[in-house]
């Protein structure tokens, strides 16, 4: 496993100090699982490479500390530890460079301060939820993102893609701010068992990661990751990185999706793509007047506000907390007049005929089904497209299929415990053209996510237009 750090600082062998590695020397260090071999490609005053040659026993590494009592005995020994960039790699950085990663410079006190333009390349590195992953973690930091994905195997291309990339990662900073982003983030792209899960990691977490992780919009994919699968260590870094309103906020991404290091599909990602495939559909529809019906806390209005197409925007939903917090999101009490007379949220229940849903262009139901007993679904139906009955109803639900893809995953369980059915495609299929024949509409359905070819993708969205040909209406005409 190689990872290797490039500057064209001037003067470039600058990089020595800082790594506090002599460039004419090979160096060595040892980890528990392996050694660590430091050279230097390239250097002279215009370009200096170091070269971190990571080299895992993976013999050593199942006496030392290795998992035990794995499904598969050989996998012990047969692993993919010794190629890829892990945590290892982590405890590697912290070692051989720690004095570059604590921000000291025996030699050259102040050039740690300096900022210089750095090229990294990670031969391997395994990426849980492929390139949106890693973009979503190096590019709000500011790196520039190279990657290359590699198949499974070049010999059976039908195979697919592996999980695993050489990533090149370009930004100008400091070099201490380079290696406390390699040090956490790397384990985070990694999701295979961590060696060191232990309390003091939070410690580490939190100081490596104290001037960018606070501000970073995944951080809470990071915590959780990089915890793994300690959910209480993960929530008790959370609680010191979150204001507890923000914690608080996030009901409408469901359990199993934002479980720790679990996910395909970041939540925070997932949960946006439902709501800008929502607004998508409402933007070509054309609708002026639009209502979200189970609107939580407010996060498909916000993203509608913005278009002038909209006129008017009715939010909708049982829950006066949720409504509580969308009012605030949405600042409503701080906006100038008429753009408030634009917007309306209002308490009720879809589970009742409501006259104040009734004149809308469309409507949307976004994560909202799922959370009705399946009997009380026939009230809903009748509320929305019987009496309600705007132009287009977009509704979207978890894709059952899918969970199986959660390493989480148990058979039968859902994605959040407040889910009281989770329909597979074929399942949402039949609703939808069930209610599309008795409704007098016509309906579409959309994958939401990336698609899975086997099991589809994480969230499905069906889009209704009103045509007016409602299976009664047909019999009645018939009749008459
Ligand atoms: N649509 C929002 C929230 C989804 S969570 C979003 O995408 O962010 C599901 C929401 O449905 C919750 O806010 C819950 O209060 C609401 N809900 C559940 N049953 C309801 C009902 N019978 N009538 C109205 N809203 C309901």
């Amino acid at each position: 496993m190689l990872l290797t750090i490039t500057t064209t600082h001037s003067p470039a062998t600058d990089l020595g100090y800082l790594l506090h590695k002599h460039p004419d020397k090979l160096q060595t260090v040892e980890i528990s699982a392996g050694k660590a071999h430091i050279f230097y490609p390239e250097v002279n005053e215009q370009k200096c490479t170091a070269a971190l040659l990571l080299d895992i026993d993976p013999v050593g590494l199942v006496r030392s500390e290795g998992p035990k009592g794995n499904d598969f005995a050989l996998e012990q020994y047969v692993n993919d530890r010794p190629y890829v960039a892990s945590s290892f790699m982590s405890a590697v950085i912290a070692k051989a460079y720690s004095s570059a990663l604590n921000g000291r410079c025996k030699d050259k006190p102040e050039l740690p301060l300096v900022v210089m333009p750095f090229e990294v390349t990670i031969a391997v590195l395994p990426v849980k939820g492929g390139e949106d992953v890693l973009r979503m973690l190096f590019e709000p930091l500011g790196y520039e993102v190279i990657c290359t994905r590699h198949e499974l195997d070049p010999a059976f291309p039908e195979w697919g893609n592996s999980r695993y990339f050489t990533v090149t990662l370009k930004h100008n900073l400091t070099l201490q701010q380079l290696l406390s982003h390699l040090y956490v983030l790397i384990p985070v792209c990694d999701t295979d068992k961590h060696y060191w899960v232990s309390k003091d990691e939070i410690e580490k977490l939190l100081t490596k990661g104290k001037d960018w992780l606070e501000a970073h919009p995944a951080k809470e994919m990071i915590v959780r990751r990089y915890l793994k699968n300690q959910r209480s260590l993960a929530n008790q870094a959370l609680s010191v990185l979150l204001s507890k309103d923000e914690s608080d906020e996030e009901e409408s991404v469901t359990e199993m999706e934002e479980a720790p290091n679990q996910v395909e599909e970041p939540k925070m990602r997932i949960h946006e793509l439902r709501l800008l495939a929502a607004k998508e559909v409402l933007l070509q529809s054309g609708a002026k007047r639009v209502a979200d019906l189970g609107c939580g806390e407010g996060r498909l209005i916000k993203l509608l506000i913005p278009e002038k197409q909209f006129e008017y925007i009715l939010g909708m939903d049982v829950s006066y907390r949720s409504l509580e917090i969308a009012k605030e999101r949405l600042k409503l009490e701080r906006m100038p007049e008429r753009q408030a007379q634009r917007i309306r949220l209002i308490q009720g229940s879809l589970t009742y005929r409501d006259k104040r849903l009734e004149g809308f262009d469309a409507a949307t139901l976004v994560e909202v089904i799922e959370h009705l007993d399946e009997p009380r679904l026939a009230a809903l139906e009748k509320s929305v497209f019987e009496y309600a009955r705007p132009v287009t109803v977009v509704v979207t639900t978890p894709n059952a299929e899918y969970n199986v893809r959660f390493a989480n995953h148990e058979e039968g369980k859902m994605r959040h415990s407040d889910h009281r059915f989770e329909w597979t495609r074929a399942q949402f299929a039949h609703w939808g053209n069930r209610i599309a024949h008795e409704h007098g509409y016509t309906v579409t359905y959309q994958p939401v996510g990336e698609v899975d070819e086997e099991v589809g993708a994480l969230s499905q969205m069906a889009v209704f237009t009103y045509t007016g040909h409602a299976a009664d209406t047909v019999v009645k005409t018939l009749e008459a």
